[in-house]
């Protein structure tokens, strides 16, 4: 059985059966005959599914942002935001991506000679329950346009999303086939990866599961892209806008409950103006609004699982146990649901927990540095290389301290967030491959060389 709880409440809200072996055969078999006649589609055809899933997406944005609130717990108004944002995504792809995927003529002695980009066939996504619809349709719309297929694996506590993005896609007209969810364990992925009928993989979840997911496609020697955990640092240099930085921080690490991959979660902080942002920061973050998530003014709600919450909380007392400092936070709030108290760690240093692992929820590790050298190294100073944000008003030297930041992307006075139009993923242990943008339309397709002489 696969079983969805309220966070918030605790209580069971639903309960499916998994789809048998016999079941899984049948959908795959679907998917790959949907995918066979979708490739040969137009560009315009292909727009127009795509268009209609994020109509069907702004149709009912109320009711999707209340099932992923009763699902996974963020505050309803992301719920619905990041409704929103997939039918942007949607719209976003399908005006763009015959341009991205425009034949590329390359000039050689040859007559003619180009580069067009063809689907791979169906994608195998495993996928996370923190933004239970953006992770999928942020992979979905660029790979149907692409003339891909794709097979939807959610995390277990979400099965409600993932039916609903399979009735999502069915009622915008999509061919039968072309997405299936499977409600199944993830004990059954590995099969899937090695079933011929699956071209491809993507996964955004945990770097242990990416790392499994990694040698089982390697193996299969099929294309993997992987958008897995992070620990970006926020810097904040002695000349930055300290009460804009301070005001931004906290929705970098509080939007999402903490529970985001690109969530700022060390803030490298210079010795200059360490004690203004932290007081600053602390004076913003008790003004957060903790409670029921599905109460509009609500900035904090349960995280998504208690053993979600159990870990952070293991993360915060082994930091302070080691000589973080507690200055907001560190303790469960009351009630039959999963809340944390936002947290904030002050005097972190790299040997904490709250430093050298990922925290995913509402805590916040404040480290101080004498230079702005200091804090770079401090910044690359982890496993992870996702994302990063740097805070100073000189922005030729902030974009020189940008080069030399190992992470997937840096932004220069602003938060870290994913944007449609903008390429988006990780290196080191935060994985590979990108998403969106002209690039992340790209990495399911075979870039194909056509030689005429
Ligand atoms: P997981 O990495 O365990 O889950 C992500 C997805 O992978 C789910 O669909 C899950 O399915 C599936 N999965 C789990 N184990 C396997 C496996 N052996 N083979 C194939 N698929 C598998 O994340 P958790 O939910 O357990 O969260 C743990 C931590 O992961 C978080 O604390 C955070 O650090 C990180 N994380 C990062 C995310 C990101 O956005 N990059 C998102 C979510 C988590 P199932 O639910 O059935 O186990």
């Amino acid at each position: 059985m696969i079983v969805s709880v309220n966070p918030y409440t605790g209580e069971e809200i639903a309960r499916f059966p998994e789809h048998s072996e016999a079941e899984v055969d049948a959908a795959l078999a679907r998917a790959a005959q949907a995918q066979r006649t979708w490739r040969t589609t137009s560009f315009a055809e292909r727009a127009q599914l795509v268009t209609a899933i994020g109509r069907v997406l702004r149709s009912r944005k109320a009711a999707f942002g209340q099932l992923i609130t009763a699902e996974m717990g963020k505050p309803i108004a992301e719920a619905e935001a990041e409704v929103e944002k997939c039918a942007l995504n949607c719209d976003f792809y399908a005006g763009h991506a015959a341009a991205f995927l425009e034949d590329d003529v390359i000039a050689t002695n040859a007559t003619d000679s180009r580069v067009v980009f063809g689907p791979l066939g169906v994608v195998l996504a495993v996928m996370p329950w923190n933004y239970p619809f953006w992770q999928y349709f942020r992979f979905a719309a660029p790979a149907f346009m692409a003339g891909n297929g794709a097979v939807l694996k959610h995390a277990n506590n979400v099965p409600q999303c993932a039916n609903a993005i399979a009735d999502i896609v069915a009622e915008a007209g999509a061919p039968a086939g072309l997405h299936q969810t499977l409600l199944i364990p993830s004990s059954k992925v590995e099969r899937l990866i090695f079933d011929d009928r699956i071209a491809a993989v993507t996964l955004t979840g945990s770097t242990e599961v990416g790392a499994i997911v990694a040698a089982q496609a390697g193996k299969a020697l099929k294309k993997q892209v992987l958008e897995l955990g992070g620990s970006d640092p926020f810097i904040v240099l002695a000349d930055a806008d300290v009460a804009a930085a301070a005001e931004v921080a906290v929705k970098a690490r509080f939007i999402n409950v903490g529970q985001s991959c690109v969530n700022a979660k060390r803030f490298i902080v210079e010795d200059a103006v360490a004690d203004a942002f932290v007081d600053a920061f602390c004076a913003n973050v008790a003004k957060l609004k903790i409670g029921d998530p599905m109460e509009p003014g609500t900035n904090i709600g349960p995280m998504a699982r208690a053993d979600l919450r159990a870990t952070l909380h293991d993360q915060v007392q082994r930091s302070v146990a080691a000589g973080a400092t507690l200055r907001a936070g560190g303790a469960f709030v009351g009630g039959p649901g999963f809340v944390y108290a936002p947290t904030i760690l002050d005097h972190v240093t790299p040997e904490m927990a709250a430093f050298n692992e990922e925290t995913f929820g509402p805590a916040a590790a404040i480290i101080r540095v004498p230079s702005p050298e200091a804090a770079i190294a401090r910044a690359n100073d982890t496993e992870f290389g996702l994302g990063a944000a740097l805070w100073s008003r000189d922005t030729q030297k902030a974009a020189a301290y940008a080069r030399q930041i190992d992470a997937g992307a840096v932004f220069i006075n602003g938060m870290v967030a994913s944007d449609p139009r903008l390429p988006f993923g990780g290196i080191k242990r935060s994985g590979y491959g990108r998403e969106l943008g002209s690039y992340g339309i790209r990495e399911f397709t075979n870039a194909k060389t056509v030689w005429t002489g």
